[in-house]
């Protein structure tokens, strides 16, 4: 198996998710996670404001099942909205629509989202939609066309491993859309699998955006594909008003300031809470080698440990289900 179905594999584990939850931020979680509450991360964001960043903030969570736990997302998001309102944050808000129960019923989730992107309208605050694997894909670009017919703070993301994509970015030109490589496990029936193809998807669909659309928020950490748009922003006389670079917290920090200090608009993406495992199990299987960028700050002998109970819990499972 594939290192990568390993950690997503990983990543949909709940007894470990669980565990992870009781003693992440006790072994480290919080050099990619800026909090585990509301008032950690609004510290974390007026740090990165400080420094000319603008962020979009993250209260972790996914694949919800219990109505109750929906609700309870919804809330905290409704707290995070006043949070950035009344702290005057220079920040907006990231979702996933299977936190707020896609997962349990659409007409449900849609209310819960109707309820956030109402009141963050209100507060003049924009909420993007996170995308998620593609079962949830045409559930989350319906919701949101909806949505759009009564608001205009709210955009989503295009993945740009999906064969789809390029109808996509059209259908929603005139949105503000952040535009992803895409990091969950997709066939190869609906998805590019070759790295090269998703990296010539990647900037098409970038620069399709940047030039007939209305803002874009481009997401990565590949230093290739930032100089190529900043040469191309150069070349087509796109100013710099039109679009942003995203980055995680806790990834590439120095890109992050170099590129604020070239007069770049630069947001980093914020996850605060305690549901993290999920989150950076995705990110090691992206980039295994995104484990040595932060083996020195979160591993040491515990989180070993707790990653060889984890691997071999899960190398155990396999074997169980086989027998
Ligand atoms: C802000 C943000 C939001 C996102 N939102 C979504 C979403 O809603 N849905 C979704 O499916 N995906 C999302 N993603 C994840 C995205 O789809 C990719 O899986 C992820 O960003 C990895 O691709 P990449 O473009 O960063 O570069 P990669 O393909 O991982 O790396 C390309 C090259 O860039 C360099 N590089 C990459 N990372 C580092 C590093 N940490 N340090 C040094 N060099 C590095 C290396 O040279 C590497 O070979 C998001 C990503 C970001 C940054």
């Amino acid at each position: 198996m594939a290192l990568r179905d390993f950690f997503i594999s990983l990543s949909e584990n709940e007894a470990i998710s669980t565990a992870a939850q009781n003693y992440g931020f006790k072994l480290g979680a919080q050099h990619i996670v800026a909090g585990a509450n509301l008032q950690e991360v609004i510290e974390s964001v007026r740090t990165l404001n400080e420094q000319g960043i603008a962020c979009t903030i993250d209260n972790l969570g996914e694949f919800v099942t219990e109505e109750a736990t929906a609700i309870q997302a919804k809330d905290e998001i409704l707290a995070l909205i006043e949070a950035i309102h009344s702290e005057q944050l220079n920040a907006h808000i990231s979702l996933k629509p299977s936190q707020l129960g896609l997962d349990i019923d659409i007409d449900f989730c849609y209310d819960n989202l109707h309820e956030i992107v109402e009141h963050a309208n209100e507060c003049g605050i924009f909420v993007n939609f996170d995308m998620e694997d593609s079962p949830r894909l045409q559930m989350t670009f319906d919701m949101l066309k909806e949505l759009q017919k009564s608001f205009n703070n709210v955009g989503t993301v295009i993945q740009a491993y999906l064969h789809r994509a390029k109808g996509d970015i059209e259908n929603f030109k005139d949105s503000r859309l952040r535009v992803v490589k895409g990091a969950y496990k997709e066939s190869e029936e609906i998805a590019y699998q070759d790295q090269l193809e998703i990296d010539i998807n990647f900037l098409e669909l970038i620069e399709y955006h940047l030039t007939h659309g209305l803002f874009t928020s481009i997401a990565t950490h590949d230093h290739n594909i930032i100089n190529h748009v900043k040469y191309f922003v150069e070349q087509y006389n796109i100013p710099k008003e039109k679009f942003e670079f995203q980055l995680l917290y806790g990834f590439r920090k120095d890109l992050q300031v170099e590129l604020a200090r070239e007069g770049y608009q630069v947001c980093v993406y914020v996850p605060y809470g305690e549901d993290w495992y999920g989150y950076f199990m995705r990110l090691l299987a992206e980039r295994p080698q995104n484990i040595n960028l932060v083996t020195k700050r979160v591993f040491n002998k515990k989180t070993n440990t707790v990653l060889a109970v984890a691997a071999g819990a899960f190398v155990l499972g396999r074997l169980t289900k086989r027998k």
